[in-house]
């Protein structure tokens, strides 16, 4: 007996109205945002139907369609216009077999901005994701949006498509998503460190190389290379007071208030003391 690399029908039923409770839980959509599909076969999908809630789906309102767009079974409403991309990403790309789409509000903020993600800041996003190109946009519905992502089928994971959200795929639905969380979860992490503590230590081009050598290892053959610094600015342990310079005696700071200046001088002295201490105990 010759074993399906697809799930049945029935499992890729279960699986889109899974991922749609996670994806409206999660504020990845509002409305009726948002599209999943699951490929049965090398040339058949289960689709979402238009204008439902991600949230609230049963499998009965699920659409069967194959891959050159013609429908082959449904409930009562007919594929998202979206649907195209899905089609266009399975169709570029044969080894994918789920893609899933929202509008995540960090990612959907990144790709108005019209920046990609792409920040070498933490091993997850680098090894499980790679980098996340963002595309020009195209009209919502519209043959310009699978046009416009067709070029980075095969060799990225997902993309963020300019003033309108992101869309992710897998080797089935579940990577799917957890790609489009990931995606998520690194414009969260790249907003936090660059636009709002407005620093980040960007991994040097000998860890992202090692990292690399890991994806490698995992049989990811996919997900983009971000730029690199030329020196690693992240092996100096950090200590509590959380001053740069931890080995220089700090700087009383004046309040501007009179009534508590003596305490903030004897919490700077005591503070100062400690990291002096700390640094001897770790020469030792
Ligand atoms: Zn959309």
């Amino acid at each position: 007996m010759v074993i399906s690399k697809y799930p049945t029908d029935m499992e890729a039923k279960k699986l889109i109205v899974e991922i749609g409770r996670r994806m409206y839980l999660k504020n990845f959509v509002a409305a009726n945002d948002g599209n999943i599909s699951c490929k049965v076969a090398e040339d058949m999908i289960w689709t979402t139907p238009t204008g439902v809630s991600k949230g609230f789906m049963s499998e009965d309102e699920l659409v069967k369609m194959r891959t050159d767009g013609t429908v082959i079974s449904q409930g009562a409403r007919g594929p998202s216009s979206e649907v195209k991309m899905h089609l266009r990403i399975y169709n570029e790309n044969p080894e994918v077999g789920g893609v899933c789409h929202a509008h995540p509000p960090i990612s959907t903020s990144f790709a108005i901005a019209g920046l990609g993600l792409d920040k070498a800041i933490y091993p997850e996003a680098l090894v499980n994701l790679g980098t996340v190109p963002c595309v020009h946009y195209e009209a919502p519905g519209s043959q310009g949006i699978p046009d416009s992502i067709a070029p980075y089928a095969r060799d990225f994971n997902a993309l963020l498509l300019a003033n309108h959200g992101a869309v992710a795929w897998g080797k089935d639905a579940m990577e799917a998503w957890y790609r489009l969380e990931s995606t998520e979860h690194y414009a969260m992490v790249i907003m936090y460190t660059g636009n709002i503590i407005g620093k980040a230590n960007v991994l040097s081009c000998d860890q992202v190389n090692e990292l690399i050598e890991i994806r490698n290892k995992l049989g990811i053959t996919s997900g983009g290379v971000p730029a690199c610094a030329a020196r690693p600015t992240n092996t100096r342990d950090v200590l509590a007071t959380n001053t740069p310079a931890a080995a220089e005696p700090m700087q009383a700071q004046s309040c501007g208030c009179a009534s508590n200046q003596n305490q903030s001088d004897i919490d700077v002295k005591a503070i100062t003391q400690a990291v002096l201490e700390r640094l001897a105990g770790l020469g030792k």
